[in-house]
């Protein structure tokens, strides 16, 4: 038998209820606070990511699903949303909208990663941008949306940790003494911690490797380096988040695992299990770097699947099933009929209505309907037709009654108490 791609996940139709509505509960969110979604391709030119995210980074050194198409080009499966989302509005002059403009998004991505819990091949990020502020209160008003997303779906121990990676200027500076600190030991890194040695040793903080982590332990902080600007940015962003009672932690390891960010970067964690579910940051670079004009952007992406483990753990007792309101069982050509145009007009009307469409029998029928969980069911026959009246059966109390076959004394029963 085929069976999926390690690394994926199938979403069943009887989990499909709890996505959407957490899918909803966010998309409100965002909405309420001014973004409008962006659908971007599943795939782009591999140059994208690569100048984008950054060369040195794991995404694009070990986790990119890429490949060559047919007419020879490098294409590569996004592995995350921002490049594709900036290449957007760059391609598409969203620089002349009202600015700031703010964006979000779901879309599935692709990373070739180690699969383990939390870590797939295909998941999904929900994610916002705001694109053309350089102000620390959009770093803050996205961080108050993503403690608003936890808060609306009921999680908590939900850690916010907040720290600064500065500007190209202070970085110069840090990235010097973090090399200092790493020389005498850059034997005993990793392989690819080496190749990032003189290239881009910050990303040796971001190393997942145990024995690389606990040397990384002592290492400057990039708190102590930065540049007056960036230092009054997040001191600002703090403030403002002190103010709003916001509690947070620095975290001065966070480095962010996209060589895109500047300033502020920030993560929403899970303690029960460590995993970071929420993450994102300023990244004033990015748009220029890709060939648009100098111009500051924030965001943050959410893993999907990350969210809905944590969901699962605090709303156990939620129910999503949408239950079928009216199963009409129905038998001969023209009881038929009329059950397919009264099915017709309760959908219309919002009613959850089925039929049969296997031309089985009334006890098919109605064994169907009681799989499905049907609340009400009328069946219909030659005499029912004649009459215009026909039984209904209240299937959760077995009581029956008898029904004029119009749309709206129906509706009045599946809307009355029971
Ligand atoms: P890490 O350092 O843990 O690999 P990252 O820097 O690669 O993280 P981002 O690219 O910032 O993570 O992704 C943002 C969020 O997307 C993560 O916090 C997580 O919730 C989710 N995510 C990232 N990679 C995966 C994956 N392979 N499987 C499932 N969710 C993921
Ligand atoms: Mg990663």
């Amino acid at each position: 038998m085929i069976q999926k791609p390690k690394g994926t996940k199938d979403i069943l139709p009887d989990e499909i209820g709890e996505w959407q509505y957490i899918e909803g509960k966010i998309k409100d969110i965002f909405e309420n606070s001014g973004m409008k979604e962006i659908r971007v391709p599943v795939f782009e030119a591999t140059e994208l990511f690569s100048r984008g995210v950054g060369e040195t980074t794991d995404v694009v050194q070990k986790e990119m699903y890429t490949f060559d198409d047919k007419g020879g080009r490098s294409i590569t499966l996004r592995p995350e949303g921002t490049a594709g989302v900036v290449r957007s509005y760059i391609e598409n002059g969203m620089g002349s909208l009202a600015t700031p403009v703010k964006l979000w998004y779901e879309m599935p991505m692709y990373r070739y990663e180690n699969v383990q819990k939390g870590r797939l091949r295909e998941f999904r990020q929900f994610g916002t941008e705001v694109i053309g502020t350089q102000s620390y209160l959009a770093d803050v008003e996205i961080i108050i949306l993503g403690m608003e997303i936890f808060k609306e779906l009921n999680i908590p121990n939900i850690k916010l940790t907040i720290n600064s990676i500065g500007c190209p200027n202070c970085r110069a500076k840090y990235q010097e003494a973090l090399r200092e600190f790493i020389r005498p030991n850059l034997e005993n890194y990793c392989d690819t911690c080496k190749t990032r040695f003189e290239k881009n040793p910050m990303r040796i903080l971001d190393c997942k490797e145990q024995k690389c982590k606990k040397m990384n332990e002592n290492a400057p902080a990039i708190l102590d380096y930065l540049c007056d600007e960036c230092k009054e940015h997040f001191e600002n962003v703090k403030s403002l988040l002190n103010q709003m009672d916001i509690p947070y932690e620095i975290d001065a390891r966070i480095v962010r695992g996209l060589d895109y960010y500047t300033k502020t970067v920030f993560e929403f964690i899970s303690e029960d299990d460590g995993l970071t579910v929420l993450a994102g940051g300023r990244y004033d670079g990015l748009i220029k770097e890709i060939g648009g004009q100098d111009t500051p952007a924030v965001g943050f992406a959410m893993g999907m699947e990350r969210l809905i483990e944590v969901f699962d753990r605090y709303n156990k007792e939620m129910s999503f099933e949408k239950n079928l309101d009216v199963y009409i069982a129905n038998i001969g050509d023209k009881a038929n009929i009329v059950a397919t145009k009264i099915i017709n007009d309760l959908r219309k009307n919002g009613i959850f209505a089925e039929k049969d469409i296997c031309e089985r029998s009334l006890k098919a029928q109605f064994k169907y309907a009681d799989k499905k969980k049907a609340r009400f069911v009328i069946t219909i026959g030659d005499n029912e037709v004649l009459q215009n009246i026909a039984k209904i059966k209240n299937m959760t109390t077995g009581e029956e009654r008898d029904i004029k076959l119009e749309v709206q004394d129906i509706i009045n029963v599946v809307n009355s108490k029971n």
